[in-house]
């Protein structure tokens, strides 16, 4: 229990040095991975450690060719609590789920909602680096890259790896059979499904008055933004959680 701790602690101090997360950030952190840790184990934040590092990393990646990207998506840079919160928060569910039942379906929740927060993180930060513009579900139009609600192909394919590279993480410490981890992958895949289609319809966008680009911004060019649609109080934030959410309810019912 201390050496989680300890780690947990040495994990979100890195974090906040890399400037990966804000100091409300890195608290959050330690408190997700202690429960976390309390609950599964090492295995619980090994999985935690290769969403955490892979997600950091693909954001890392080619960061100078995603500089028109931060116009668009309403947060940028070292996550927040609520980011981690957004990404982490069902993970803490499941932790709580396992500690006070032992039903193994919480466990598969688990790496469900981490694969979908894989899959979900690897198709933007991949996806915006798509040679050609992405498209918006339902009006198939084209839109600019980073647009909540839009795809790209190589997106899709980065979603589609980073769910399965999560699954295929995990039988390093529980044995799952051809049929189980197929299930875990597709499942997880669904919280992507899930992300894009809440992202194209009630995620709150507004144009900016100045540079007249679509955003998720409240403010931009230091102006005030007007509103187009989507739910008002329906940020990034919100959808990340409901698609992980989502993902894991699946699962839940699937095997519960
Ligand atoms: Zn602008």
């Amino acid at each position: 229990m201390f050496a989680i701790f300890v780690v947990t602690c040495i994990v979100a101090f890195l974090g906040y040095r890399l400037r990966s997360l804000t100091l409300s950030g890195a608290i959050l952190t330690v408190i997700t991975g202690v429960l976390i840790g309390l609950s599964f184990g090492w295995f619980g934040l090994y999985l935690l450690g290769v969403f955490f590092s892979t997600s950091s990393l693909a954001s890392k990646y080619r960061s100078r060719d995603k500089v028109s990207v931060d116009e668009i998506v309403e947060k940028t840079g070292a996550r927040d609590a609520i980011q981690v919160l957004a990404n982490g928060g069902v993970g803490i569910l499941c932790a709580l789920g396992y500690l006070l039942t032992d039903d193994v379906v919480y466990l598969y929740m688990y790496i469900v909602s981490i694969a979908a927060a894989t899959s979900d993180t690897w198709g933007s930060e991949f996806g915006v680096l798509a040679k050609r513009k992405p498209r918006f579900m339902f009006s198939f139009r084209e839109v600019e890259p980073g647009t909540s609600g839009a795809v790209s192909t190589f997106g899709t394919v980065m979603s589609v790896l980073g769910a399965f590279m999560i699954v295929c993480s995990s039988l390093l410490f529980v044995e799952l059979d051809l049929a189980l981890l197929l299930a875990l992958w597709g499942i997880g895949l669904s919280g992507s499904v899930i992300d894009t289609l809440l992202g194209a319809t009630v995620q709150r966008k507004f144009r900016c008055t100045v540079c007249g680009k679509l955003t998720e911004k409240n403010i931009h060019h230091q102006v005030p933004t007007t509103y187009v649609s989507g739910w008002r109080v329906f940020g990034n934030d919100a959808v990340n959680f409901l698609s992980v959410f989502g993902a894991a309810m699946i699962c839940f019912f699937v095997f519960g």
